[in-house]
């Protein structure tokens, strides 16, 4: 399959460093508030990529991190080594101490994820269970000369890298952040570009978390936590890193001129995929602006996650994606309605012996599915495969087949929801309600068919009318 590589800026074909195995990471939440559906999107994409290798029938290593210390309040800005740390700071806004912020929001991004049908890394590592190897790493830059010390903490030497012959910064797109940040420089720094690997403990003050280390009591720096557990996961060099877009212009080159000083070896990763970001409305989503809606807020709205799933299936990952509430409705409308064709071929068909025209149709539209999947992971056009084959003249029972096969890439669970609609018959009494609101408006009585409807979506179901028919649909 192929994919777009922010590195060569090239979409390029899938070849991984060991046939048949393919070593992931992706840069996890960082856990001080609640799990945003723009920080979603990226997992989701990190979710078909794995899905779509494993369909291939590659084997993937995934890992995924969980920030829980050292992330600045400043990467908003354009540096991520001033400002407070956001764990520290939620702490005390919430009264609670940074460990029993992380826990909270860790068990419920954990939530989130399974609800989500998110394919489970093999290990989710948090940066603090992590501190022992981070100082190690830092140890192994710093003998190698590329760290120095200043009186905030430790930090690393852009210049000396690229003096020994490396790039640094090839994955950023964005030069300004290259050259260095919107905020006021530290002028202890030697180059704008520096970036802290450790900081010291602020004197006259108890952080909630903080190590001794071989250069003070302190914390790590956001990025060194990536580079260390990457390698300690995957290896030296591994296959694919994911992150959001925003990681692109200095988290990640970062994380690539640590993890290549300490080993002399490059590239770090072969393949990096950055998803773009989601909108709200048109702009920015933002805690300020209201709008950093969470899974929780799409249930106060009765959406369940896979409606959130299918809408994200609406946009390529390259390019941004709006959120509205009316699009959310118009993909859980569309999925209700595929997982409703989906129970009737379940019902109505047996398997047939195929004839070979038939058996070629389904191949046919395998192909075009995996193609649009491998054609750096269409997942609009994957989905207007799908879609494709309801409308076929494919026999009911392999439709059924099919699109589950699909959807071992696309991660609707549709399976279980075909299960759930079969055990949800609405009671007798809802019925008679709806063939009495159906009859009124037969007779023209809108306005009291429309009080009739009321009444019963009073009850927790929703009305659903389909042309000549209509049903009752629980709601979520
Ligand atoms: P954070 O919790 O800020 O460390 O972000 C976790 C992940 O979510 C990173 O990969 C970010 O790039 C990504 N991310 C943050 N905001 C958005 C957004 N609006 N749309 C898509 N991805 C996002
Ligand atoms: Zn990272």
């Amino acid at each position: 399959m192929k994919i777009y590589n922010s590195l060569s800026r090239q979409i390029e074909e899938i070849v991984p460093i060991k046939e048949g195995q393919v070593g992931m990471y992706t840069c996890g939440p960082t856990v001080y508030s609640t799990v945003t559906i723009g920080n979603w999107r990226t997992y989701v994409l990190a979710d078909w990529l794995v899905r779509a290798l494993q369909y291939l029938g590659l084997e993937v290593s995934y890992v995924m991190n969980i920030t829980d210390v050292g992330h600045l309040t400043g990467d908003n800005l354009g540096d991520a080594d001033t400002g407070e740390d956001r764990l520290e700071k939620a702490a005390k806004r919430e009264r609670k101490t940074a460990w029993q912020v992380a826990q909270a929001y860790t068990d419920e991004f954990l939530e989130g994820f399974a609800e989500l049908n998110l394919s489970k890394p093999m290990v989710f590592c948090k940066a603090t269970d992590h501190i022992r190897e981070q100082i190690e790493l830092i140890k192994r830059i710093e003998e190698k000369g590329f760290a120095y010390r200043i009186s905030d903490g430790v930090y690393f030497d852009v210049k000396a890298f690229e003096a020994a012959g490396s790039k640094y910064g090839e994955l950023s797109n964005l030069t300004e952040i290259k050259e260095g940040a919107r905020v006021e420089v530290n002028p202890e720094k030697r180059d704008k570009r520096d970036f802290a690997l450790w900081k010291f403990s602020p004197k006259n003050e108890k952080r909630d978390m903080e190590w001794e280390s071989p250069w003070g009591v302190g914390f790590p720096g956001w990025h060194i936590e990536c580079s260390a557990m990457g390698m300690k996961y995957l290896g030296e060099q591994f296959d694919i890193h994911v992150g959001g877009e925003d990681l692109r212009s200095t988290h990640h080159p970062n994380e690539i001129a640590q993890s290549e000083a300490s080993t002399g070896k490059g590239p770090f990763v072969k393949y990096w995929v950055h998803g773009a970001f989601l909108l709200v409305d048109g702009g920015r989503m933002g805690k300020s602006l209201g709008n950093a809606y969470g899974l929780n807020d799409l249930r106060g709205k009765d959406f369940g996650a896979m409606d959130l799933k299918y809408f994200y299936l609406s946009g390529h990952y390259r390019k941004q994606l709006n959120f509205t509430w009316e699009a959310l409705k118009a993909a859980s409308e569309a999925r209700d309605r595929l997982v409703r064709m989906l129970s009737g071929y379940k019902k109505g068909s047996e398997r047939t012996n195929l004839r070979e025209d038939k058996l070629k149709k389904i191949n046919d539209y395998r192909e075009k599915f995996l193609h649009a999947i491998g054609d750096d992971l269409n997942m609009p056009e994957a989905l207007a495969v799908v879609w494709e084959v309801v409308k076929s003249n494919v026999a009911d029972y392999d439709k059924y087949d099919l699109i589950l096969e699909f959807d071992e890439v696309l991660g609707l669970d549709l399976r279980k929801s075909v299960e759930g609609l079969s055990e949800e018959q609405a009671p007798e009494e809802l019925t008679k309600m709806l063939e009495k609101r159906n009859r009124l408006r037969e007779e023209k009585k809108w306005e009291e068919a429309d009080a009739v409807r009321e009444k019963i979506e009073k009850q927790g179901w929703k009305v659903e009318d389909d042309g000549e028919e209509s049903r009752l649909v629980r709601r979520r």
